[in-house]
């Protein structure tokens, strides 16, 4: 993610409403539970199961925003399951089944409670199938910036960090539970519509045309994208062979055509500093300046508001290795994400005849605000996607390239996403990662002072 101007943090009101847990009925398991104890978003996900896949087909009706969606979730219980929750905030729930016998079915908050016919064991795959409706709400987050459904003047956009995906798709909306992804999605005739992953068919029917992406590799839901409107669709290949499909609104053609040109470029750069890329496709989704307050590094293609400039397509494709490959596991290591993608454009630049990073980072020092808070415990939800996650993030890993020499730290970029490709992974599993791979340096002073510690650090 990337925010030009600082959003203003307003106050809100985070109501926690616990999902009733009694277990009604006389079946033996017990129910999952509402949340995954994300210390930040503590109802993000839900307890008992893994998302396998999901697949979603929807109609959207731009004149009145109207979505109607069925949702199939394949997933596998991790215990004996008398009840599960799916997260989805607003539209209205018309039906739910669990391995096509009806479900039992209630909400509370951003909690949809499924209760099937009989216990689902443990180990066992099943599917719940939602057929829902309604206007999709956009969501707004406890540092103030939106997401979820985003309507535009000809179509919207549905961004997903941190909680939004559960705006427009019921789920198990927490990064730590990756998943493929299918989308079948029917919109006008003469409007795109461009998701993640590959586009797998086309059909223009009745004045409607049907469009499918498939997304093969897993995905975080955060990750997930939707944009609907007059988009024009760019293909093409990289000179790896690497599929490019990029969609850019009319308004921006102009402004984005020459950055654009540098993406090949750009992820040439990334493959030989990241190392191999870890999806099917690449490529960038430039919307209308207005669609949101901020680019989001949506799987296999970025979303900028607006043409980006060249640092900024940088980070959102760094983050396809650090983000979207590997995944935080809970929304407090958002700094692996933002430090990797932030010192990757410090990278670009000094491989590129900018500033060299020590002087970034030299730069940075001076900076109060970098220093409000520790990047690896950001002190409340509306601090996680705060300058000190971006910025102090990016000076650890430069207090580690200072350390352990600039051999030794582009293996360790390269290894860390190699070592977690596709997965999840912790601020501790990171520290531990460093001292097994560079050993005979002492990193104790970066952990302490750098990752955790409060205020500025002495420099050596
Ligand atoms: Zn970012």
């Amino acid at each position: 993610m990337f925010r030009r101007v600082p959003a203003v943090p307003v106050a809100l009101c985070v109501c926690l409403v616990l999902a009733s847990a009694a277990c009604e009925g006389g079946v033996e398991g017990t129910p999952g539970g509402s949340g995954v104890r994300d210390p930040y978003f503590p109802k993000a996900g839900n307890g008992g199961y893994d998302v396998t896949h999901y697949a979603l087909t929807l109609d959207y009706a731009p004149g009145s925003r109207r979505l109607t969606g069925r949702a199939v979730v394949t997933a596998r219980a991790t215990q004996r399951l008398s009840a599960l929750n799916l997260d989805l905030d607003g539209m209205e729930v018309r039906s739910v089944t669990v391995d096509g016998t009806a479900a039992r079915w209630n909400r509370t908050g951003q909690e949809l409670t499924v209760r099937p016919a009989g216990e689902l064991g443990e180990g066992a795959t099943f599917r719940v199938t939602v057929r829902y409706e309604g206007t999709p709400v956009t969501v707004t987050d406890p540092d103030g910036s939106e997401e979820g459904w985003l309507p535009t003047a000809d179509g919207a956009l549905a961004l997903g960090e941190p909680v939004g995906s559960m705006a427009w798709f019921p789920g198990n909306h927490h990064p730590s539970d990756k998943a493929a992804y299918d989308l079948t999605v029917t919109v006008p005739r003469g409007l795109a519509a461009v998701s993640n992953g590959e586009p797998a068919g086309e059909r223009t029917e009745g004045g409607r045309t049907t469009y499918t992406w498939r997304t093969a590799e897993p995905m975080p839901s955060h990750a997930a994208t939707l944009v609907i409107g007059r988009y024009e669709i760019r293909r093409g290949r990289t000179p790896d062979g690497l599929p490019v499909h990029s969609a850019v609104h009319p308004g921006q053609a102009d402004a984005s055509r020459a950055v654009l040109a540098r993406l090949p470029e750009v992820m040439a750069w990334a493959r030989d500093t990241f190392g191999p890329y870890p999806f099917s496709s690449t490529g960038a989704i430039v919307a209308p300046a207005d669609a949101a307050e901020y680019a989001l590094e949506t799987q296999n293609r970025p979303v900028f508001p607006g043409a980006p400039d060249l640092p900024l397509l940088v980070h959102e494709l760094a983050h396809q290795w650090y983000g979207n490959s590997v995944t935080p596991t809970s929304w407090r290591d958002m700094w692996l994400n933002e430090g990797f993608a932030t010192y990757a454009e410090w990278l670009w630049e000094e491989e590129h005849g900018g500033d060299s990073a020590e002087r970034t980072f030299d730069a940075l020092y001076a900076d109060e605000d970098v220093f409000a808070f520790p990047p690896a415990k950001p002190p409340t939800a509306a601090d996680v996607s705060g300058r000190p996650v971006y910025d102090r993030g990016a000076m650890v890993l430069h207090r580690i390239r200072q350390i352990v020499g600039d051999t030794a730290f582009r293996r360790l970029l390269r290894g860390w996403a190699a070592e977690h490709r596709h997965g999840n992974a912790h601020t501790g599993e990171f520290t531990d990662y460093v001292e097994r791979r560079a050993p005979g340096h002492d990193l104790s002073g970066v952990w302490e002072d750098w990752l955790y510690g409060d205020g500025r650090p002495d420099l050596p």
